[in-house]
């Protein structure tokens, strides 16, 4: 049965049916895309440059000592500009997390796949790191197919060897920058300095993960984009006909048609040269139309412009528009769902920004120890047993002290005095004695202050239990 047939729906639409990396025996279809070359290429080159010298960067960059960013996410500890965040502020990564699922449903309404052809790590390494060099060593496309179906010299083996280090040492290092983010430069260099029987633990996570981006970029390559990656396989949802996408003019490109010398052409401005596929990192064919698989890297947009100068037809016959604009020439219009992506990101940004500028430096929860009642003391007192515990969200110590506002009141720490270092939790409990003249009644409502030193740092709401009838006693 061949594929249109499958395609009972709509059998124009029969690539639809499978993908271009995978054949009808389910066998892997190696890509051998041909080297890009023209204006968006350069620009995603110079793009790239730019992104990578950032990416490798950051994780160096300190602030007092401590790095600008870190995603601890084994010990639940991040630290953004600067500032630590723990499990205590769950509630604003929430928020993040939210705003940027939002940023990106509104993004790709909008701009398409855009992130992934350019600012995507996944594509920068790929295309413009990782292809490069297989370029460099073993040749453009045609070198490529004809080395693999070479019987194996010295030759094929000195290319391969060698290509295959040069992808196991950035693997290295992406592996190990992908660590630095996690751990820390200062942690990553004390494992990475020690001979492994010294950290087996620690040297076998840097090679699991030296591995996993070997594997991902020697072998698995463009299938993380077309099969893995959820982002890819939302755009079904995500996208509609006003989005800008990378697309083929089939107003102007059909009915395609080779190119005749001499040739009085009436057909379409396509000379079916297939450049736009043999370029193609995915293996797609775009003037089948918009498809999953396309990573918006505008390969084909380069390959396409140097044919129709070539022939001298104007250029983007394959180009950034939307699927109105190419079959109504329609120009691109804020539509309504647009506008309520945008309130709600906004106001979702404006939340986490007066969430993150409002934070406390400690969070203090004060409450009465369950399952306990008052106790009665000597000399006419009554005393609760309240749970304390405070986290500290800064990076100095804190030195804890309690009052209870208007009442004359003794408090004792049950334990070792409350002293809480930098980006650590304290859990305890302490005594609350009040006097019984003072006692109005069964559960009085009072604010305890908490210091560090002789700096406030919060006010906390809290009853005390106790019988005032014992004053008549
Ligand atoms: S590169 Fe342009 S002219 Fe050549 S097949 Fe693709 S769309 Fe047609
Ligand atoms: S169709 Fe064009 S833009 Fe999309 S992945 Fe292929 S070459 Fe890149």
């Amino acid at each position: 049965m061949s594929k249109s047939e499958d395609n009972s729906s709509n059998p124009a639409e029969f690539y639809r049916d499978s993908i271009s990396t995978v054949n009808k025996d389910g066998n892997r279809v190696w890509i051998y895309p041909k080297k890009p070359k023209g204006f968006f290429y350069n620009a995603r080159t110079i793009v790239s440059i730019f992104l990578l010298i950032i990416l490798f960067g950051l994780p160096f960059i300190k602030v007092d000592g401590r790095p600008l960013f870190l995603f601890n996410i084994l010990e639940r500890k991040f630290i953004l500009f600067g500032n630590f965040f723990g499990t205590h502020d769950f509630f604003i990564f929430v928020l993040i997390f939210i705003a940027g699922i939002i940023f990106i449903f509104l993004f790709t309404a909008v701009y398409g796949r855009l992130f992934c052809g350019w600012i995507c790590p996944q594509t920068i390494f790929m295309e413009l790191v990782f292809r490069k060099i297989e370029y460099w060593i073993e040749g453009d496309r045609n070198d490529q197919i004809r080395l693999n179906a070479a019987p194996w010299s010295v030759q094929k083996a000195v290319k391969k060897i060698s290509k295959q280090s040069v992808f196991l040492g950035l693997s290295f290092l992406i592996g190990n920058l992908f660590l630095a983010y996690i751990i820390g430069v200062d942690e990553l260099f004390s494992i990475v300095m020690k001979s492994p029987s010294e950290n087996p633990e620690g040297f076998t996570v840097v090679m699991a993960v030296t591995g996993g981006f070997y594997f991902v970029f020697a072998s698995f390559r463009e299938q993380a984009c077309t099969i893995v990656c959820p982002y890819g396989r939302l755009q079904s949802v995500l996208l509609d006909r006003n989005s800008i996408v990378v697309a083929y003019d089939d107003k102007r490109g059909e009915p395609r048609g080779k190119l005749k010398r001499g040739e009085d052409r009436t057909k379409g401005d396509c000379i079916d040269c297939k450049l736009c596929v043999d370029v193609c990192p995915t293996g797609i064919d775009i003037r089948n139309g918009i498809q999953l698989e396309c990573v918006n890297c505008t390969a084909c947009i380069d390959a396409c412009d140097e044919v129709m100068v070539k022939i001298g037809k104007p250029k983007r016959l394959i180009r950034y528009d939307s699927l109105n604009g190419i079959s109504l020439g329609e120009k691109f219009r804020i539509s309504p769902r647009i506008l309520t992506y945008t309130s709600f990101l906004l106001l979702l940004l404006g939340l986490i920004t007066y969430l993150i500028f409002s934070r406390s430096d400690a969070s203090v929860t004060i409450l009465r120890a369950p399952g306990t009642m008052y106790q009665e003391q000597p000399g006419g007192k009554i005393s609760n047993i309240y749970n304390l515990n405070i986290v500290n969200k800064t990076y100095e110590p804190m030195n804890i002290s309690l009052a209870v506002q208007g009442l004359k009141s003794e408090i004792k720490i049950l334990g070792e005095d409350v002293s809480v270092d930098g980006q650590q939790v304290y859990e305890g409990r302490f005594m609350l004695i009040l006097e019984v003249k003072d006692i109005e009644r069964i559960s009085t409502p009072l604010i305890i202050d908490v210091y560090n030193g002789t700096e406030k740092l919060s006010e906390i709401k809290t009853s005390f239990m106790g019988n005032p009838e014992l004053k008549n006693q």
